[in-house]
């Protein structure tokens, strides 16, 4: 529900509760931290049930999303790397950059 688009790029994540990826704030409102253009929210992010279907399909362990996650992981070597997105953008891409 905190997530923001940026209205210029997709690309340029922005989240109010995620201090490495919050917006700045310029002249009284929230705009892109990357660029400083309008901010926009997407309906269904604003829906909690639509937020735990999302959720409950990606943690699914035997159709989601963590099922193909589960399978590289039992099929060893080094398709999956873990790492800590709560960290800043720099140090999560150091991170899977040293793991690659
Ligand atoms: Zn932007």
């Amino acid at each position: 529900m905190g997530r923001r688009l940026c209205v210029k790029d997709n690309n340029h994540p922005n989240h109010i509760a995620i201090e490495a990826i919050k917006p700045v704030e310029k002249d009284g409102k929230l705009v892109c931290r990357v660029c400083g253009a309008d901010l926009i929210t997407r309906p269904d992010d604003q829906d909690e049930e639509a937020i735990d279907k999302r959720h409950n399909i990606y943690y699914d362990e035997s159709t989601g999303t963590m099922a193909a996650v589960l399978y590289f992981k039992q099929a060893g070597g080094p398709a999956v790397i873990s790492v800590d997105g709560s960290k800043s953008i720099g140090e999560v891409t150091e991170e899977i950059m040293a793991a690659l």
